[in-house]
């Protein structure tokens, strides 16, 4: 694999049990693997992380059922009433774009 930019995104969560709203910052390094497709490396701190949707704790209840939004903090945040068809066609997206 071979390091081609490094980018740096802020994910937005969302508690669905006690709707506590906090942000994360990662640093995306950015791959080709060799296949012509792309491959994304999150990291925080100069430490290797899970991907920023994955494995999600609320930092208020303990809570694992958190919602993530990628985009900007100051952004409106669209958490209200979303429904879980969304969340799988945000899964899929992900995919696609070989995020995971
Ligand atoms: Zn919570």
């Amino acid at each position: 694999m071979r390091d081609m930019w490094t980018s740096h995104e802020t994910w937005v969560y969302q508690c669905c049990r006690c709707s506590a709203t906090w942000h994360e910052d990662y640093d995306v390094r950015h791959f080709d693997d060799g296949h012509g497709r792309e491959a994304a490396v999150y990291q925080q701190a100069g430490q290797q992380t899970t991907p920023p949707w994955y494995d999600h704790e609320c930092p208020e209840c303990h809570s694992a059922n958190v919602r993530a939004f990628t985009g900007f903090w100051n952004e409106p945040i669209p958490v209200r009433n979303r429904g879980h068809a969304e969340d799988l066609a945000l899964v899929s997206r992900l995919r696609r774009m070989g995020a995971y």
